[in-house]
């Protein structure tokens, strides 16, 4: 489903055009309109004032011929006589009360059949055609107006040919056209009609024709105008909709084309069917890249990545660089099930790194990828119409970057595949990287101790502080789930400093009450070990509760030797100068090195449990060497604890070889404080 924002930069890019040509288009008609309708008004106004003068004509006639009948005369003696008192000839035409014609003079005849209609002159006049005009219907009237344009134009130029003036030129009769007017009577029972001639001279038609072209070139300048101005808002939008989706990185397109075109991919009815991926290709050390190369090679790197892409990637697929050097990209998947889908794209995405890897053959770059699988969508009805839901782009990219982010650091080319675990795991380092502050605060935190034996005669004589973090809402989480995340945060070193105020404070507090000192080691990460000015720290902490410092053993596990070993030497021998002791923990877990107990003055080797475990021939050979071991931290002046110690056997062994103290669920599990207090009262 696309989101409000998407939908809003989705408004934003589309190419809106047609509003535009619209608003145009009806411009241009209204435009048109109101010419047709200025040149209609025109030639009405210059034809109804010819019309207007006929009326006044036929009323003349008609108050004539009134006259004349009330004087006594008939019809026919009347309309002999009118002659004598109206100006020039005129053709009249008497009808009856039934309409048949009483009288007519002159060569034609009103026809009936055709009545002309005058109202829009603004007033109404009765006129009828006349039997010979030619007109074959009343609205043909109107088509008198057809104005010979070129034959006024051309003639305005060329009239001296014809030797006339322009004003005898102008004034010469192009429209010609009998009709008869009807002339208003007094009730004498009869209708009176006087021909007319309707006229119009070369000029008249001029006059229309200028204010034609008056009124053009006058709409002409809004109309180009518009017409400018709607090319340029295409133009405009058009760049707007290219720059909404450009990548100013890779001039290619960007994430936000991408969102859509994928959404829209994976929507399709015909794509539902198909297999995808959602690909996260990433540079690796892209940062270290531009800052030995410059800036602007590395966007040349990713510009070319994106030409790149562009060339590789087909029909129903999209690529866009996501943020930094991580580029998206959504594949189609060949094959028929999940094996062949993973392999095809393994295989696709193996060789789009090996390409990339060429375009700087002179540069050594490593691309890591992770692909998040998008299955064929089959509805759960299993009905063919059926298209993917809610597809969240961001969401399909997020998996495949997790997955990358997770991808064996060994390998040349890291590519892995996203899997709910991966989901589950980030979502729980959230977790606790959003909660562990907190917890410090409500002191969810809490000390357990798992005790420490002498094997030769059973009794405990130390223990190890161990952290529980009781969540108020998940409950107990043992170290193995926060540790890793807290070395990682670098929160370690605050969870070190909490257990050694914590044990410090209870040793103090076992004093105070009178209670059996027993020493207590508390485990000190290796990122805190590459801390200049540790042992002073750790003063302080145990200090502000005054235990006896010989009592605080700390704990540095042998992969800390592997770091600056310069430093670690130095706050080990301080913290032995102010009377902490200091173990070497988990002795073979790892890499050992022996070199390691060469350099530094360690009071205590803990033996990783490990060397118990395996077959048993490994088990054998594990004992020689812990026999070993033992034998070499007692020449280094060194006691030594085994760990991880669970069965009788192992704690018969380590007791013959003088083992100075187990450490392991034989004896006893990580415990609570007052747990562990009670079991040192039980044992003295
Ligand atoms: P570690 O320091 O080597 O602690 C010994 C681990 O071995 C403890 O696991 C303990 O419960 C477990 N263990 C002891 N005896 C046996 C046994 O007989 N069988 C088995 N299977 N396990 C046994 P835990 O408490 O889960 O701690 C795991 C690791 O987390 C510790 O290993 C230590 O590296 C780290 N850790 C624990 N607490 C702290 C802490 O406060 N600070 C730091 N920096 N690390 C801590
Ligand atoms: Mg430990
Ligand atoms: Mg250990």
């Amino acid at each position: 489903m696309m989101s409000v924002k998407d939908k809003k930069y989705a408004k934003l890019g589309r190419r809106r055009i047609w509003p535009s040509i619209l608003v145009f288009v009806l411009f241009l008609l209204v435009c048109v309109a109101a010419f047709s309708f200025l040149m209609y008004l025109c030639a009405i106004c210059i034809m109804g004032t010819k019309i207007a003068g006929h009326y006044e004509e036929a009323m003349q006639v008609g108050i004539v011929f009134d006259e004349l009948m009330a004087d006594g005369r008939s019809a026919e003696e009347a309309a002999d006589d009118i002659q004598q008192y109206v100006v020039g000839k005129k053709d009249i035409c008497i009808t009856d009360r039934d309409g048949r014609i009483v009288l007519v003079t002159g060569d034609s005849e009103p026809n009936f059949d055709l009545l002309l209609q005058f109202d829009t002159v603004g007033q109404h006049f009765g006129a009828v055609a006349d039997s010979k005009s030619g007109l074959v219907s009343g609205e043909a009237f109107g088509d008198m107006l057809r104005m010979p344009a070129r034959d006024i134009f051309d003639g305005a130029f060329a009239f001296d040919d014809q030797g006339k003036t322009r004003a005898q030129w102008m004034d010469e009769t192009i429209i010609r056209q009998d009709y008869w007017m009807q002339a208003p009577l007094k009730n004498s029972g009869y209708s009176l009609y006087v021909k007319c001639n309707l006229q119009a001279q070369r000029q008249d038609i001029a006059y229309v024709y200028i204010l034609g072209f008056a009124a053009i070139v006058i709409l002409l300048i809004p109309v180009v105008l518009l017409f400018v101005n709607t090319l340029r808002s295409i133009v405009m939008q058009r760049r707007m909709a290219q720059l909404i989706y450009l990548d100013t990185v890779t001039d290619g397109r960007n994430w936000l084309y991408f969102r859509n075109t994928a959404r829209r991919i994976l929507t399709r009815l015909r794509n539902s069917r198909k297999a995808f991926a959602m690909v996260d290709l990433h540079v690796e050390r892209y940062n270290n890249y531009r800052a030995c190369y410059g800036v602007a090679a590395g966007e040349e790197l990713l510009q070319a990545m994106s030409g790149f892409l562009s060339a590789r990637v087909g029909r129903n697929e999209a690529f866009a660089r996501n943020e930094g050097a991580d580029f998206g990209l959504l594949m189609l998947c060949a094959g028929d099930n999940e094996e062949e889908y993973r392999e095809y794209c393994i295989k696709r995405v193996r060789s789009l790194i090996a390409e990339l890897t060429g375009l700087r053959p002179e540069q050594k770059i490593r691309f890591h990828a992770g692909i998040n699988m998008i299955p064929p969508y089959i509805a759960e009805d299993g009905k063919w119409y059926h298209v993917r839901k809610n597809v969240d782009v961001d969401e399909l990219y997020t998996y495949a970057n997790a997955a990358r982010h997770e991808s064996n650091e060994n390998q040349e080319q890291r590519i892995a595949f996203f899997d709910q675990n991966m989901l589950g795991r980030q979502k729980w380092e959230r977790w606790v990287e959003d909660n562990v502050e907190a917890a410090l605060r409500n002191e969810e935190f809490q000390v357990y101790l798992q005790p420490k034996y002498n094997p030769s005669t059973g009794k405990l004589v130390g223990a190890e502080a161990l952290v529980r973090w009781i969540s108020l809402s998940t409950g107990m989480i043992t170290p193995g789930h926060f540790i890793p995340i807290f070395e990682r945060t670098g929160f370690i070193t605050k969870l070190d400093d909490y257990m050694i105020s914590h044990v410090a404070k209870m040793q103090a507090e076992w004093m105070i009450q009178g209670k059996k000192m027993i020493p207590v080691s508390v485990n000190v990460s290796r990122a805190h070990f590459a801390q200049e000015g540790l042992a002073d720290h750790i003063c302080q902490l145990v200090d502000a509760y005054g235990p006896s410092h010989e009592l605080i053993e700390l704990e540095v596990t042998e992969s800390a030797f592997f770091d600056d070993k310069d430093i670690l030497v130095e706050t080990v021998k301080q913290l032995k100068a102010y009377g902490f002791r200091v173990s070497m923990d988990d002795f073979g877990a790892g890499y050992s090195s022996l070199n390691s107990l060469k350099d530094i003055p360690l009071d205590v080797l803990k033996l990783d449990g490990e060397f118990f475990n395996g077959d048993e021939d490994g088990v054998r050979r594990g004992e020689i060497v812990v026999r070993e071991a033992i034998q070499l931290a007692k020449d280094l002046n060194m006691s030594v604890v085994a760990e991880g110690i669970e069965r009788k056997e192992q704690v018969d062994f380590l007791a013959s070889q003088d083992c100075d103290m187990i450490q392991g669920f034989y004896y006893a599990k990580p415990m609570p404080v007052e747990e562990f207090e009670k079991k040192v009262e039980e044992d003295a």
